[in-house]
């Protein structure tokens, strides 16, 4: 088994940002890291649900929707993946964001959040969500980092991954 590209990627010198994770197929992964991995507390499960379906909604209703591929958070709940197709770059994204932000922290409700809607519609949790938005939205603005360090990981075979 091959080494996955996200696996690569130095975890302890994770700081919050924007980061384009793969480049494939004409798709563009871009992970929003919100919490400084192993340092930070990880966004709670619930905000993060919550999270899930203010940006979902968000960007499958923005100017760029016709753009959007996916939009979900990620298991370690550091951070959500948004793919997108066409030719965005980081400093896109991070704009992009955070219209996404601003719209969100203005919110009173999640939408879908009814046993018909949504599979753990109870899971949800809005200030705590609001609260990691904000947060987030103010280090985009002010402590932005867009850039991977690479972690060395060779493997039995000699094969190197450093360069994912
Ligand atoms: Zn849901």
């Amino acid at each position: 088994m091959e080494v996955i590209q996200s696996f690569t990627i130095d975890h302890t010198h994770l700081k919050p940002g924007i980061y384009v994770s793969r480049e494939d197929k004409g798709f563009t992964t871009f992970d929003l890291r919100i919490t400084e991995p192993n340092k930070e507390p990880a966004v709670a499960p619930a905000a993060m649900h919550s999270m899930e379906h203010l940006m979902a909604t968000w960007f499958r209703n923005s100017r760029v929707k016709q753009d959007v591929v996916y939009v979900g958070p990620m298991g370690c709940l550091t951070g959500m993946y948004i793919i997108m197709t066409g030719t965005y770059r980081v400093e896109d994204m991070r704009q992009l964001t955070l219209e996404c932000l601003e719209w969100m922290t203005a919110q009173t409700a999640v939408p879908a959040t009814t046993p018909q809607t949504c599979g753990n519609h109870l899971l949800h949790d809005l200030p705590m969500c609001l609260w990691e938005c904000r947060r987030y939205m103010n280090r985009l603005q002010n402590d932005f980092h867009s850039e991977y360090t690479k972690l060395q990981i060779t493997l039995d075979d000699g094969k190197c991954f450093a360069d994912a």
